[in-house]
């Protein structure tokens, strides 16, 4: 069984193409710039990269050209499309009504369309994406997966915002939290690894940390709270993102530097954080360059954080009366062990000590120190797969 995965952006496509016996990627690939001058395709496959310079202007240009390099004489995986069983989609804010991952009817995608304004950017090109692959695919199964999907099961208490009940009641206006199949799927392998799959009282704290970074208290295998909110802003600072800040701020700002909502927000979203800070980059490797060459304003940032990290892993630790595992994921996750080391290092009253040698190995790794009360897991993160595996199990 062949199953595409399709992570559809406002202005880039990503997918990868999984053979579901072996559950391997045969051929992935992005294309960016959709719409725009100089729009891209880069395939890979066979161990090679296949680069399309070609028009796309707009998604079923996108997927036609998707579709192209994967029956292409060079590169191409699969003779036609028809080898392929079913498309499985990442989309992005499911709302208060969808969840689990579910085949596309027309009802879905008009409740996916209803759920526009809460994630404006990302709903539309989503729904471009599941409409190009229709077009190209009449019939072909496809399955949306949601990025808010996993934190269905907070509790009103840790997803309502103390504002007027009626926004939340009249708008939806409540934390939803990101990066779900993320935060589902290293949970999961994690339970896996402590050989506690069924436990209903196994309290992880898993820490996504890329570009964007979020946070999530999972119990017995069920997220109970998570760092980001109604949108991805909420939470730590990120790359470019502010994380948290008290929302009067803006109009003191705005007033000052004479910016509308919009301009506000995309300071916000784009402006902030490592970059906000430091001044020097987004990506954590500049950062720790930079610092290391004695710039102050790149250990601020850096140092910030380590700490609202460690204090988001020690809240939710609060959250669940106790936390047996903490998880790293995601870029930052996975390959940055001296941010590791910054959260680990505010968390050693909680009995939480990481292993220094450990903590310098890739991959999959136990980085606990024998004697520490937390487990500290490094785990990379396969979100794709996880809608590959829903895909597949749907059709
Ligand atoms: P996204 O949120 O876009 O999916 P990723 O999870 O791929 O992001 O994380 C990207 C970030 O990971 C980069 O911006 C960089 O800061 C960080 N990163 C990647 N590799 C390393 C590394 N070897 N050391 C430190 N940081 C890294």
């Amino acid at each position: 069984m062949k199953i595409l995965v399709i992570n559809a952006g406002s202005s880039s496509l990503k997918y990868q193409l999984f053979d579901m016996e072996t559950e391997t990627v045969i051929a992935k690939g992005v294309c960016e710039r959709i719409g725009a001058d100089g729009s891209v395709l880069t395939h890979k496959a066979c161990g090679e990269s296949f680069v399309y310079e070609e028009p796309m202007k707009n998604h079923v240009d996108a997927i036609a050209l998707v579709f192209k390099a994967l029956t292409a004489d060079k590169g191409g995986v699969i003779k036609d499309m028809n080898e392929i069983d079913a498309v499985g989609h990442r989309v992005l804010h499911g709302g208060e009504k969808l969840f689990d991952s579910m085949l596309v009817t027309p009802e879905v995608e008009a409740a996916i369309e209803a759920n526009i304004p809460l994630g404006p950017l990302h709903n539309p090109a989503n729904l471009a994406g599941i409409r190009a692959c229709r077009d190209m695919m009449p019939g072909k199964p496809q399955v949306a997966v949601f990025d808010t999907g996993f934190h269905h099961t907070m509790p009103p208490k840790a997803y309502i915002y103390a504002l007027p009940y009626e926004y939340y009641t009249k708008h939806a206006a409540r934390r939803y939290g990101f990066h779900g199949t993320s935060h589902r799927y290293v949970s999961a392998e994690a339970a896996k690894l402590l050989g506690r799959e069924n436990d209903p009282e196994l309290r992880i704290v898993t820490c996504h940390l890329g570009n964007g970074s979020s946070f999530a208290a999972v119990k017995g295998g069920k997220c109970v709270d998570t760092s980001m909110g109604i949108t991805p802003l909420e939470g730590i600072p990120m790359g470019t993102r502010s994380g948290s800040i008290d929302p009067a701020l803006l109009e003191y700002i705005m007033g000052l530097e004479n910016l509308d909502i919009h301009q506000m927000l995309n300071v916000l979203n784009k402006k902030s954080g490592m970059l906000g800070v430091s001044g020097v980059s987004s990506d954590f490797r500049d950062l720790w360059a930079a610092k290391d060459q004695g710039n102050e304003r790149a250990a601020l940032a850096l140092d910030i954080f380590c700490y609202d990290g460690a204090k988001l892993v020690a809240s939710y630790a609060a959250a669940m009366g106790g936390c047996d595992a903490i998880v790293f994921t995601a870029g930052v996750g996975e390959n940055d062990n001296r941010a590791r080391a910054g959260i680990c290092s505010y968390l050693e009253f909680m009995g939480i000590k990481l292993d220094a040698e450990k903590n310098n190995t890739r991959g999959t790794v136990d980085l606990s120190a024998p004697d520490s009360k937390v487990k500290i897991l490094c785990i990379p993160t396969n979100e794709e797969l996880v809608i590959a595996r829903d895909t597949k199990a749907l059709i």
